[in-house]
């Protein structure tokens, strides 16, 4: 049975990842992090055959201890401060999980390996969040990076860390730069998920109105599901190397107001959304739009969920989501 280690366990990707590798037939191990931490039981109810392990990425010596028990064939990364509002009002903190975390997962690796370091696999949650202030449209793996964040210089570390130990050291260490990805599972903090929470309290009169900053900024969103097949594909390619994971269509915040509201039949979405100065951040990445050729190419990778499928599965799953909670 082939073993893999997933940092981030207990987030909407950890949680996706953890569901396809246990099906694949993998010894799941799901790093968690603090005391007795409450989302592990999330990870244990959805999915008992995972088996959570105490680590930190802020703590090299956790993760030394982590892969020397696990004895991994395959590492996912996935454990970051993802999020890049968070990341302005505390940046150190950022750069050193979401950044210096990477180095650390990538030296215990090392340590652990030895000789045979390149025996262990290991998979980079990098961000289209990198290209930032976009030097060209759409972004590939040649696009050079203009971090607009504290959370997107750091991703920028972590990439180059994971491609410098590919070089030096022979790690079979490979970086996915993945476009945003959205889900039912999505932290409530996150805009698509702010946004489909808000409209399905407003369908049920638990909530007056949405607020948010600018809705002009546009993305290239598709679905968490679909993004961790492409992060296992990759790892199963004998030779490491970087590959963006991306939908190619690029949609604004007001298309997924439109579209949020209308599958939960609500007409005149703007009479229920405000803006607030709060929500703008120090700088704005505009648009980004990836592509994803080498994935499909090479992995054979391609999005199967269609944005306006993605928005109304939200919108439907926080429906009964709400629902059952108001009852
Ligand atoms: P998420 O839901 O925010 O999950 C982040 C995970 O990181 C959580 O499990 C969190 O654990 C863990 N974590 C935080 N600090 C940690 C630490 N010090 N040590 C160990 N784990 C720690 O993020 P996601 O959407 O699943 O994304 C997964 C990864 O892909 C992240 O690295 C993210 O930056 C990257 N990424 C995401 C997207 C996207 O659109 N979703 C796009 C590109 C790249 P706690 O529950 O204990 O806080």
């Amino acid at each position: 049975m082939p073993r893999a280690l997933v940092t981030g366990i207990d987030g909407q990707d950890g949680r996706y990842l953890a569901e396809l590798l246990v099906a694949k037939g993998y010894e799941t191990f799901g790093m968690i992090r603090g005391q007795n931490n409450p989302r592990g039981q999330i990870v244990r109810d959805e999915n008992p055959a995972v088996e959570l392990i105490e680590g930190d990425l802020q703590d090299l010596s956790s993760l030394i201890a982590v892969v020397e028990q696990v004895q991994p064939d395959e590492v996912y990364n996935l454990g970051a401060v993802s999020f890049v509002a968070l990341s302005f009002r505390q940046p150190e903190l950022t750069a050193d999980i979401t950044g210096l975390g990477v180095l650390r997962m990538l030296e215990a690796i090392r340590v652990v390996g030895g000789t045979q370091n390149n025996r262990i696999r290991f998979y980079q949650a990098s961000s289209s969040e990198m290209f930032g202030k976009v030097r060209q449209t759409p972004q590939t793996e040649e696009t050079p990076f203009h971090p607009r964040s504290p959370y997107g210089a750091a991703k920028v570390f972590g990439h180059y860390t994971t491609v410098n130990y590919r070089e030096s050291y022979g790690l079979h260490a490979t970086s996915g730069i993945l476009f945003n990805h959205e889900s039912p599972r999505r932290g409530l903090e996150f805009v698509t998920r702010k946004v489909s929470n808000g409209v399905a309290r407003i369908k049920l009169g638990l909530q007056e109105k949405v607020t948010l900053g600018t809705l002009e900024t546009a993305r290239d969103w598709g679905f968490a599901g679909d993004y961790v097949e492409a992060m296992w594909l990759m790892l199963q390619e004998d030779e490491p190397d970087d590959y963006v994971i991306a939908t190619g269509e690029t949609h604004t915040i007001r298309e997924l107001l439109e579209l949020a509201f209308a599958a939960a039949g609500i007409d005149g979405w703007e009479k229920y959304v405000e803006s607030d100065q709060r929500f703008m951040r120090p700088a704005e990445v505009d648009i980004l739009t990836g592509d994803a050729t080498k994935a499909r190419e090479r992995l054979g990778w391609k999005p199967r969920v269609s944005f306006s499928e993605l928005v109304t599965m939200m919108v439907e799953a926080d429906l009964e989501e709400e629902a059952h909670r108001a009852r």
